[in-house]
């Protein structure tokens, strides 16, 4: 099978050994109603009422959306809007804890007993996509014909530089990835559930060939350690060898993609009652005292988290939500943690300017690195002269924004970024194409 392009990005796996630690819960945590693609969830506790660890504070708002549960005891204190880091207003939840941590008490094991249980038990464990979009897992699981599912793709590449939360997932976790597997197996019925992971993380490929043995439908799969080897498109490729259609979903080439710590909470679900309330995170970043691994309520803020995980060695220029080829760059550190974080990174000053662009060279490397075979300086003089017709022709709607033609330009010219505005231009310009119809 013939590689994708990508390009080769320092690893910078620095926690990878670090098993996650706990950090204290803090005074209170904000949860925002909206934590990744689909409606916002509802909320259904009012200021003044007293909520524990896996207590459900809001429902999905719509069939594209997700149940939100609390990751603390404690008291409501108010339900407002704050300004999220991408500059939208966001309803949230803010929670003053009482540091007791207690359990809801009327948490229940789901029984599954076919695929309509395990949709229920998915949706009420309130997980979405953990590798980074925040889908909801149930949606995607709810295939209208299950004899599509040819494979279930499990994606531990983890190919971002620094993060290093799903590596931790596949060694401290196994038991529950496996919980989870073996129920998807028997009720989706794949010919084969692969676990995708890139070829230098050989313990994690040790920790899950173990786990599989004796699983006639599984397997495991090194992938060569390239960037975005855990991009959807390019992680079917190189697992099943199935190509997803221009304009198509992953289920067109066969394939349901679930990340390793979205597979791990199922499990936990299935097993415990306990739905989705907290995340192991990287925290790491030139301007991070100490790197590590911690265990944190979702909804504990930025500050927070930077705090008690050890401070910061300067200030930081900029600080990320994930990692630095596809990352959000925050506007302050009131950011909360969100279902979909897996990684806070902080720079220094040095390490967060961009060097300064200059003139395409037309030396090609933005294509040879595209893994999607688009040609970005191109893109960039059809969105300078406004021509919508030849960005759409470019098809830079498809663009996945991993970045690879930014970092493997010698001219340092911001495609990726270019390539963001010209989609959301291209986008509105066909709306009020149709419009006018
Ligand atoms: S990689 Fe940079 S310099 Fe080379 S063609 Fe693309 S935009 Fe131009
Ligand atoms: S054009 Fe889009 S998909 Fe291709 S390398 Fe650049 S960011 Fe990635």
């Amino acid at each position: 099978m013939k590689k994708l392009h990508g390009v080769h990005v320092p690893h910078n796996k620095n926690t990878a050994g670090m098993k996650p630690v706990r950090l204290p819960i803090p005074a209170s945590v904000v949860v925002p109603m909206s934590m990744g693609i689909g409606a916002p969830a509802k909320p259904i506790v009012k200021p003044g009422d007293a909520v524990k660890v896996g207590q459900m504070i809001a429902e999905a708002g719509g069939f594209v959306s997700a149940n939100i549960h609390s990751g603390v005891s404690g008291t409501v204190k108010k339900v407002a809007e704050m300004m999220g880091a991408m500059g939208r207003p966001m309803q949230t939840i803010e929670i003053a804890t009482d540091g007791l941590q207690e359990t809801y008490e009327d948490l229940q094991v789901p029984e599954v007993h076919s695929l309509e249980d395990l949709l229920k038990a998915v949706k009420d464990s309130g997980v979405v996509g953990l590798g980074g979009a925040g889908f909801p897992t149930m949606v995607k699981l709810a295939v209208k014909d299950i004899d599509q599912v040819r494979y279930i793709v499990v994606n531990g590449a983890e190919c971002e530089p620094f993060i290093t939360s799903d590596t931790r997932t596949m060694l401290d976790r196994t038991d529950d990835m496996m919980t989870a597997a073996r129920v998807l197996v028997e009720y989706l019925k794949p010919e084969k559930l692969i676990f995708g992971i890139e070829s230098n993380k050989p313990e994690c490929i040790k920790s899950m060939n173990e786990a599989i043995s004796g699983e006639s439908r599984m397997e495991v799969k090194a992938l060569p350690p390239m960037y975005p080897q855990g991009g959807e498109k390019v992680l079917i490729y190189h697992t099943t060898g199935g190509i997803v259609p221009e304009g198509k979903l992953p289920l067109d080439a066969g394939a349901v993609v679930l990340n390793v710590t979205t597979l791990a909470v199922i499990g936990q679900f299935l097993k415990t009652g306990m739905p989705l309330v907290e995340k192991v995170v990287t925290i790491d970043g030139s301007a991070v005292k100490e790197p590590k691994n911690v265990i944190v309520p979702i909804g504990m803020k930025m500050k927070d988290v930077f705090e008690a995980a050890g401070g910061f060695t300067e200030e930081p220029a900029k600080v990320l939500y994930g990692g630095p080829m596809m990352g959000i760059a925050v506007p302050d550190l009131e950011q909360p943690v969100l279902k979909s974080t897996n990684a806070l990174l902080a720079f220094n000053k040095k390490d967060a300017v961009l060097p300064e662009p200059s003139v395409c060279i037309r030396c090609g490397k933005c294509i040879q690195h595209c893994p999607l075979n688009l040609m970005p300086a191109a893109i960039e003089s059809a969105y300078k002269k406004g021509n919508m017709e030849r960005l759409d022709e470019l098809k830079v709607n498809i663009c996945m924004e991993c970045g690879c033609c930014s970092f493997g330009c010698p001219a340092n010219r911001p495609l990726v970024q270019t390539n963001k505005l010209a989609k959301a231009q291209l986008m509105a310009w066909k709306k009020a194409k149709e419009a006018k119809k």
